[in-house]
């Protein structure tokens, strides 16, 4: 063996053979097993294979093993462990305490807790999904929100489906299939997830007309452009990005003016879609689904898991006449909406009829729209609940930190907050961040400059023990 090798190794080969000779078979565990652990005799079989091959890895790669782990009692440990971790389900809770707000790996939007009785009723009663109680005929799902929405944005008549873009294909489906879409060259945006405006315009068989130069398009490039194949003028919310500079947008309102000029339709796809006006809380301007329906634009979509605050969700609202059309898409049946959806968005724009509750119910701009005291008082609640017991493992501190809204919206903002910052000593930063990431439930903070931050904006109050016995855990501190 060489001297490089030796090295790496921590165990000689003779005493590597003995080791891999002493790992019991299978069947063996299993027996050993038979009145410890009661679960599915696969998933106990699994377990005791993936364990037995872990050590059979461990002894190779040369990493410590001794004798004493590869006893009974040891391994009967693992098996239960790792049993444990498998029946775990795989979908699950964690703690973002990245700061940003509309956190698309980590669920974007979280619901108030008054839609989750609505939830659980849809889900275990039978409910007027697609039932007219009225008139006891068949009815249709969308009805149940169609009102709603009309109220909310001024709108003539809406319409749901799976999600944004699925309600952008849905209208491209059916206005402009064969035929011409003039778009703005600065607003081709590829949202996270891959998902491209032009790639979707594609697959609903529309063709896409580019105008305009990245940073400037001018109201006659979309002129220039029309002919006897436009179908219709598109407008995209520039959502997870900012132009800045030398830049010129058309307004919505002149394209609805040279759309009336030539009969198409104008289509905006606001992407975030707001109901209320965040500037007010001290947050950058977003154009409001009511403004854009006002300027006669025929066509809005949004999300409804962003700025909206409620589950995943497309929506779409306008004219009358084109909602009708949009209805009987055959398509539709295949974009449509869940009833776990439909309850949960029910709730949620129920809470838009007064906007101050809005922002104090609905846990996403609740969260955009805390004070940076608010975030202050918890990271002090963390701070002292954890400082005493891991003085000697982590340095701790409270420090000032900027949140981002996520979520493809306002890009450029960065919101004022605190956070718990952790510096640990007995490890590194990337080992913490994995144990954290980790644990039964994970939590998820970011690195920044070999500092671990925990951003107090998306954790809840309710969280704060959690995270702090969390803490107390990683670190293998007594609480
Ligand atoms: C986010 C976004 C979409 C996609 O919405 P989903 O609800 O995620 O499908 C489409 N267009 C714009 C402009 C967006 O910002």
């Amino acid at each position: 063996m060489k001297a490089s090798e030796s090295k790496k190794s921590k165990i000689a080969a003779p005493a590597k053979q003995n080791l891999l000779r002493s790992i019991p078979q299978v069947d063996e565990v299993l027996q050993w097993l038979t009145d410890v652990i009661d679960a599915p005799m696969f998933l106990i079989k699994q377990s005791v294979r993936e364990e037995l091959e872990l050590l059979r890895q461990n002894i190779l790669s040369g990493r410590k093993v001794n004798k004493s782990d590869l006893s009974r009692k040891k391994i009967i440990a693992r098996v239960q462990k790792r049993l444990l971790r498998n029946l775990a389900p795989n979908f699950k809770r964690v703690i973002n305490a990245t700061g940003v707000v509309i956190h698309t790996n980590l669920g974007r939007s979280i619901l108030p807790f008054s839609a989750r009785e609505a939830l659980v009723e849809a889900g275990t009663r039978y409910s007027n999904l697609e039932f007219d109680l009225a008139t006891g005929k068949r009815g249709s799902r969308y009805s149940l929100v169609e009102k709603l929405l009309c109220d909310l944005t001024g709108a003539e008549a809406a319409l749901v489906v799976n999600n944004n873009a699925a309600a952008v294909l849905l209208v491209l489906d059916t206005f402009a299939k064969g035929r011409e879409v003039i778009v703005s060259r600065g607003q081709l945006v590829e949202i996270g997830g891959s998902f491209r405006i032009p790639d979707v315009m594609a697959k609903s068989g529309a063709k896409l007309v580019e105008v305009g130069a990245t940073n400037r398009t001018h109201l006659r490039d979309y002129e220039g452009a029309i002919n006897e194949e436009t179908a219709m003028l598109l407008k995209v919310h520039a959502s997870n990005f900012k132009m800045v500079g030398f830049t010129k947008e058309v307004l919505a309102e002149e394209l609805v003016e040279l759309a009336g000029r030539s009969d198409l339709l104008v289509m905006e796809d606001l992407g975030s879609g707001c109901l209320i006006d965040i500037s007010k809380y001290g947050l950058k301007k977003e154009p409001t689904v009511q403004e854009t329906v006002k300027v006669g634009v025929d066509v809005v979509t949004f999300s409804g898991d962003k700025l909206l605050g409620g589950p995943q969700a497309g929506l779409i609202v306008g004219k009358r006449k084109i909602i009708d059309r949009i209805k009987s898409n055959q398509l539709n049946r295949a974009l449509r909406i869940d009833k776990f959806t439909l309850a949960a968005l029910e709730t949620v724009l129920r809470l838009y009829y007064d906007h101050e509750t809005a922002v104090i119910e609905i846990p996403t701009l609740a969260m955009l729209t805390a004070s940076p005291e608010i975030m202050g008082r918890r990271a002090q609640r963390l701070s002292r609940r954890v400082k005493k017991n891991l003085a000697r493992k982590c340095t701790i501190s409270v420090r000032t930190t900027g949140s981002r809204v996520g979520g493809g919206a306002l890009p450029e903002e960065e919101l004022e907050s605190r956070a718990v910052v952790l510096e640990p000593l007995d490890r590194t930063i990337n080992e913490l961040e994995k144990a954290l990431r980790t644990n039964s439930l994970p939590v998820i903070g970011r690195i920044e400059e070999d500092r671990y931050i925990l951003d107090m904006r998306t954790v809840g109050d309710d969280e704060i023990p959690l995270v702090a016995n969390i803490l107390h855990q990683v670190f293998g501190v007594k609480p």
